[in-house]
């Protein structure tokens, strides 16, 4: 059945209070479903605060917890064992979080009355019960006025329902068909609170007189209270079930079973009731030792909702009156749209205008939304914004209507860059204006993945140990006050460009695909900014200049600047959320998010410069122009500068380095650079082309090592390195027998150079010396000018060079070269190399000054420059970021 349209809401990270609102409104209007969902969203903000995470010490056992060093580990778990006790003090003395406990009693009330609403509708004679509890833990709600909800995964991003519930109660009931004693239930945060409460009340639906629900938060202690109700179960025999969505890793789970178990309930006593995508077989290892009642993918309640004639019947309610159903036929089994994710099922039909007899037929994608207003939001946005989006029939019972869009094979394909820039900038401006979010706060959202926390957390990399206290005392509040803005909107959360797809009933207009189910998603990071839409779609671009048309075309529709900074860590931030979510590959993600800075420090001081035609200046890229603090390799704005300096009194910088040509030309193109020698000296990149310079028949035999390493399973061979091979072993070179398997196809013919994290293996009779040379030569000869390295493969630049010099950090092995060190490391090293070229520190006369920056621009630099004389460097910049972050109020 099309349920009654109640209102439609967009924005789901309601506040409390907003929350209460709602919950009122629902109970008015007999929604008992949405009434269920909203009860269950207060109740867990009540929860969240009863295990408050107090001196964030919970959180800082988060951060220490992803750190693979042994006193990492030690400091995580004594935090998290100081947490632990804290909060045992704390419930116990503070008379706030008493009077918090007593007044949740009536929510939890409300909540499994709307439960056995949800699962047994039965007719309401007294609605007035339902307000009276409301009423009476309205103190609990006023505690929880300003927090923010968090939506289930299980209810928003899968397709779970109330029926799979009762199929796990049912079928957890024909196993233990002789067990006796109590039931307790705990949900494991976030989904387990939405699901626990529905297994209750459908084992109270089945005769059980006596069902407990608790939640838990993995990692946080049961509260007394919630230890008692356990061991009460264990004394009398009763049984502990753990509800949650369907476990990926099933680690959240298991902690939760033996917390309860460390309550005193026998383990032979603690089963799950789980639904799993895949077969039971598919269960996580984590989770084997357990008892499982396993609820396959095959048998979730989904697939009958999306069988034809329930699709008909639902269809004809939402065309309305007016249009015939006539036929409804399916096209191909009901997939998941990810692989952990919504189902989506597409089909033909006939439809027919009563007035007219007119038919039509269309091709139809019915999609899994989400459960009650979780997943109506999707009509509501779709109203909105009905001219970007495929034609929405309606929304019922967790399922979407919507024209189907044919998928297209590559991304944006068919549409000029230009014209899908403009596409996007138009959808992100128009859901600026049509879908406001007036009441949307990011700030409270900590520890939640907003942008700016995903954004700081990038840039914390630069403070690498000391990550963990610079994080949320340092960058989060400042990254946090960069990225304000005026214009909240429901975002779009998912706007690669592939999700722009022609619709065949518009002429192949494109339309905005998925464009309801990402803003809030468990793999989503929270923000209400366009810009960071924007960003979205620059993150993985179809062509090289994308990202900049796309940013122009919003400035232009919006009359808005979408400033450097804003730009930059929303580009991070999509980048880091793309590599997380699976969808984008590591190395991707390692050069897009060094194009972001790279493109960000260019505009600021390569941007205009008169084309250089003087001598060359080699530069190298790893260890001198570059450092890998950020998680990619990048420069600094001390890098940045210096090539400024260069550029600006008539040098000519090249790069010469070991990295891939792609790598060097991304740097080229950014930098407005003239090339770069790349592989050693085994290619060049010149004037938009990349040139081989390897004799021809070690050609052939670095495919053969190519084959040869391709045998082996643990060798990781980088598809970047077309004129060498660039292979590792575990992350780190290739071991030694490896090694001497490479050796034998032609010892004499290939040099093998091993680094920290990787092993080159190159022709030999070329360097980056005669690399250089061959581009001088594609350049007319300029004469190379200076020379700057920090390995013993950049000791054949320095012969050539008028000046050569090696930053502090220079390691040259056991090879004898007379080169004159800097006082300073990496780039404040090429800083101090480019004085003694040019006889004034760069960006110190009238020729090579940068125009000024505005606060907020040298807030962002300082960060980006933390690292530019190594550690040396990170006491000074982190004063000056601190004195910046106390001065100013606004950016
Ligand atoms: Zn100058």
């Amino acid at each position: 059945m099309a349920e009654r349209t109640p209102a439609l809401v967009t924005d789901l990270l309601h506040s409390g209070e907003a929350l209460a609102e709602r919950l009122r409104d629902a109970l008015r209007d007999e929604q008992w479903l949405d009434a269920y969902l909203l009860a269950v969203g207060l109740g867990q903000m009540a929860d969240d605060r009863l295990h408050a995470d107090l001196l964030l010490l919970h959180r800082a056992a988060s951060y220490l917890d992803g750190n693979p060093s042994r006193q990492t580990q030690l400091a995580a778990a004594a935090a998290s064992c100081a947490g632990k006790l804290y909060a045992a003090a704390w419930a116990g003395a503070n008379p706030a979080i008493r009077r918090l406990a007593r007044a949740r009693q009536p929510l939890a009330e409300l909540t499994s009355l709307l439960a056995d609403q949800v699962m047994a509708p039965a007719r309401i004679s007294d609605p007035s019960q339902f307000t009276a509890l409301l009423q009476a833990s309205v103190s609990a709600i006023s505690s929880v006025a300003g927090d923010r909800m968090r939506v289930p995964t299980a209810f928003h991003s899968f397709d779970q329902h109330p029926d799979d519930a009762r199929w796990q109660v049912r079928a957890f009931m024909q196993r233990y068909p002789e067990r006796r004693g109590p039931l307790c239930v705990v949900g494991v945060r976030t989904s387990g609170s939405y699901l626990a409460p529905l297994h209750a009340a459908a084992f109270r639906a089945c005769g059980e007189s006596s069902v407990d629900v608790l939640t838990y938060r993995p990692g946080r202690p049961f509260l007394r209270s919630e230890r008692a109700v356990l061991s009460a179960v264990a004394r009398s025999d009763g049984w502990v079930l753990i509800a949650d969505d369907p476990p990926a890793t099933g680690t959240a789970l298991a902690k939760t079973a033996r917390a309860v178990a460390e309550a005193g309930v026998p383990a032979s006593r603690i089963v799950f009731l789980i639904s799993i995508f895949g077969t039971a077989e598919q269960l996580p290892a984590a989770l084997r030792d357990w008892a499982a009642v396993v609820q396959p993918w095959a048998d979730w309640s989904i697939h009958d909702r999306l069988a034809c004639e329930p699709v008909r019947r639902t269809l004809a309610d939402l065309v309305g009156p007016e249009m015939e159903v006539r036929e409804v036929t399916t096209l191909g089994t009901p997939c998941p749209a990810d692989e952990r994710g919504h189902v989506r099922a597409r089909f033909t039909v006939r439809l027919a205008d009563r007035g007219t007899g007119e038919e039509m037929r269309r091709d139809l994608v019915v999609e899994g939304a989400g459960l009650g207003y979780l997943g109506r939001q999707g009509v509501a946005i779709a109203n909105a914004i009905a001219d970007h989006v495929p034609h929405v029939y309606g929304f019922a019972d967790g399922l979407l209507y919507r024209d189907w869009l044919p998928p297209v094979t590559r991304p944006g394909s068919g549409a000029p860059a230009a014209a899908l820039a403009e596409m996007v900038a138009s959808y992100v401006y128009a859901r600026r204006k049509s879908l406001p979010a007036p009441s949307a706060s990011v700030a409270s959202l900590a520890g939640r993945d907003p942008a700016w926390e995903v954004a700081a957390k990038v840039l914390s990399g630069q403070y690498g140990q000391l990550s963990v206290p610079a994080r949320p005392l340092l960058l989060e509040p400042l990254i946090r006050r960069l990225l304000e803005h005026e214009q909240p909107t429901v975002l779009d959360g998912k706007t690669d460009v592939r999700h722009w797809l022609p619709d065949p009933l518009l002429a192949g207009e494109l339309r905005k695909a998925d464009f309801y189910q990402r803003a809030f998603g468990h793999h989503d990071l929270a923000s209400y900014d366009p810009v960071f839409d924007l960003a979205g779609a620059a993150a993985d671009p179809p062509t090289h200049d994308f990202e900049q048309q796309v940013r122009r075309a919003y400035q232009r529709v919006s009359g808005d600047e979408v400033d450097g900074e804003r730009w930059l860590l929303y580009r991070l931030a999509q980048l880091w959320r793309l590599g997380h979510a699976g969808d984008l590959g590591r190395l991707d993600v390692k050069q897009r998010s060094a194009a972001a800075v790279h493109d960000y420090l260019a505009e600021l001081y390569l941007r205009g410069l008169p084309p250089a035609t003087g001598p060359l200046c080699a530069i190298d890229l790893d260890g001198v122009l570059e450092c890998h603090a950020l998680g990619f390799p990048a420069t600094s704005p001390t890098g940045a500068l210096a090539l400024r300096a260069l550029v600006a009194h008539g040098y000519r910088p090249v790069l010469a380095t070991g990295r891939s040509v792609l790598e060097v030309r991304d740097r080229c193109l950014a930098f407005g650079l003239a090339g770069g020698v790349a592989e050693y000296g085994a290619a060049l990149y010149f004037d938009g082309e990349s040139v081989d310079l390897r004799p021809a028949q070690s050609r052939v035999l670095l495919d053969r090592v190519r084959d040869q390493l391709s045998r082996h399973a643990a060798v990781m061979v980088d598809p970047q390195y077309q004129y060498s091979v660039r292979a590792s072993w575990g992350g780190g070179p290739l071991p030694a027998d490896i090694v001497n398997e490479i050796r034998s196809l032609g010892a004499a013919e290939t040099r093998i150079v091993h680094g920290d994290r990787q092993t080159d293996i190159i022709a030999t009779g070329i360097d980056k010396g005669s690399g250089l040379r061959a581009l001088a030569a594609l350049m007319s000869d300029p004469g190379c000018a200076f020379a700057m390295g920090d390995t013993a493969s950049d000791i054949p630049l320095f012969a050539g060079a008028q000046l050569a010099r090696a930053p502090r950090n220079a390691d040259f092995g056991d090879c004898a070269v007379s080169v004159q060190r800097t006082r300073h490391a990496y780039q404040a090293g090429l800083s101090e190399a480019c004085s003694d070229l040019l006889g004034h520190r760069p960006g110190r006369c009238p020729i090579c000054r940068p125009s000024a920056f505005a606060p907020r621009t040298k807030a962002v630099l300082t960060i980006l420059d933390l690292r530019a004389n190594g550690l040396a460097s990170v006491g000074r910049e982190t004063a000056a970021l601190g004195a910046l972050a106390v001065t100013r109020r606004h950016w």
